[in-house]
């Protein structure tokens, strides 16, 4: 026989069914002449319920064994369950301990922790309701965007983690080195001679696979990349880590509009998804975490996205009255708590925000014909801020030189992207997802840290 999940059991398991279950016991009850336990394998927020009457072989020198933590298994027959709330429970006819747990020593006894207090548990965190519930919403939403590109043609593309550009023009990143850090090189001026490094010139853990993406879709038209990405931004907050998930689809033959129809249409998509295949544990995220977790997945569905230029949401933010605690004004960029005044108070919705000041956005986003304005798009999220970031690209080989040499960059090392501009180029459009800034919006979760199973952050490496 072999051995079933516990969501297909809930879900299908029927009266009489004999069947294996293996899993790990959450909760224990001693009563006079048996024991329930509650047995959970990860599949699914709701564990099942185990009735061990003392006939079991064994019973006594087993539920001696069999404390909170450990691992069993269970095989047994389903019966309707008495209880409310569930439909079945499982009547052990045997049971094995593959792993005891010492209730001593364990630390995820049945109450309350803090969050902070799960990341110190990092190796055991994903065994509790939350953190079990983030980790299938996120397997869900990976899976749903696959599907989205996947079933419109789109090529997933693997572009590299280690980089000798900075996309972004941020100069937030972590050095690649294969040096022995003690005999470092340098030249004669003491600076360190990347020339004799391991590639032979100074390269990053990549902050972004965008460029690599333009390259691969003006062979494929349509691609996208889903990677891990790194900052090195020595941010402590809510909303950034070290080591991040990036989405990024790169069309070619795509302008701004249809880079924004895109990107909401992921969203909706996305959203639907889970709903349909984590229903319980949305479910738990609104009753437990934030009780707009529901209401908000079904405004993104059923709404149409709010679209404004950044000079109308400029506006916007001077009528609105508010003191804000950055000031803002034509041509500097807006802050989280302007974003989210835009997306929660005002519209009520995702927003998506069009046609920032050129000096603010990357040398890569089209120029528009006033000269101060580029094609980029961020949508912003109640809640979040922003969470998509995008832009149509520039294609005209003369404006995007002069948009290097103006944000003073070096254009030597962006000879092959310049190449694209050269060679068959076309308009082309693409955007950024944070894939844990997705998750988080999804479940509400406060802490960037809590939907991704191991967060690197500032201080933070142990697991
Ligand atoms: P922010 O202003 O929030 O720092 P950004 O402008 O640096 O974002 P982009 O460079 O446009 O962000 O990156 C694309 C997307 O990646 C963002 O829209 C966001 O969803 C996500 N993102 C950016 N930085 C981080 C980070 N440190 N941790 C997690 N997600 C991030
Ligand atoms: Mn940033």
């Amino acid at each position: 026989m072999t051995t079933r999940r516990i969501i297909d059991l809930l879900r299908n398991g029927q009266p009489n069914e004999t069947v294996i279950v293996k899993g790990w016991v959450r909760t224990k009850r001693e009563q006079k002449e048996f024991t329930f336990l509650e047995v959970n394998d990860g599949s699914s927020m709701a564990g099942l319920q185990v009735v061990v009457n003392q006939d079991v072989p064994g019973y006594a020198e087993t539920m001696k064994r069999v404390n909170t933590g450990a691992s069993v298994e269970v095989d047994g027959m389903l019966v309707e369950s008495p209880a409310k709330g569930q439909r079945i429970e499982l009547r052990a006819s045997s049971i094995t301990v593959y792993g005891e747990a010492d209730p001593e020593t364990y630390p995820l006894q049945k109450k309350r922790h803090s969050f902070e207090f799960l990341r110190t548990i990092g190796h055991l965190r994903s065994r509790t309701n939350t953190l079990g519930a983030v980790f299938r919403v996120r397997n869900a939403a990976a899976t749903a965007i696959h599907q989205f590109f996947q079933e419109r043609g789109f090529l997933w593309v693997h572009t590299p983690i280690i980089s000798a550009s900075d996309c972004e023009g941020a100069g937030e990143m972590f050095t690649v080195t294969g040096f022995d850090l003690k005999r470092v090189p340098l030249t004669e001026n003491q600076a360190v001679d990347f020339s004799k490094d391991f590639f032979g010139r100074q390269s990053y853990l990549t902050v972004s696979g965008q460029l690599e993406a333009e390259i691969m879709a003006m062979a494929f038209s349509n691609v996208y990349t889903f990677g891990p990405t790194f900052r090195a931004e020595n941010s402590n907050t809510s909303r950034h880590l070290a080591e991040f998930w990036m989405v990024e689809p790169e069309m070619a033959f795509c302008d701004l509009e249809g880079d924004m129809d895109l990107a909401e249409a992921f969203l909706k998509h996305i959203f639907k998804q889970v709903l349909e295949s984590c229903p319980e544990d949305m479910e738990f995220f609104n009753q437990r975490i934030d009780n707009s977790v529901l209401a908000t997945a079904n405004n993104i569905i059923d709404n149409e996205f709010a679209r404004v230029t950044y000079t109308e949401a400029i506006a916007i933010l001077e009528k609105s009255g508010k003191t804000f605690e950055y000031p803002y004004q034509w041509g500097s960029d807006l802050q989280s708590e302007h974003e989210r005044y835009l997306a929660e108070e005002y519209f009520k919705k995702p927003t998506i925000v069009t046609d920032y000041p050129a000096q603010i956005k990357a040398f890569y986003m089209r120029l528009n014909d006033d000269e101060k304005t580029v094609r980029a798009m961020d949508i912003l999220a109640p809640k979040i801020g922003e969470i998509i970031g995008g832009s149509q690209r520039e294609e005209r080989l003369d404006v995007l030189e002069k948009r290097i040499q103006a944000q003073g960059l070096d254009p030597a090392p962006y000879w092959w992207y310049l190449d694209l501009r050269r060679f068959g180029t076309v308009p082309h459009a693409g955007f950024g997802l944070g894939f844990e800034r997705l998750v988080q919006f999804m479940t509400g979760m406060g802490n960037i840290r809590d939907v991704i199973p191991f967060p690197r952050a500032p201080l933070e490496v142990e697991f």
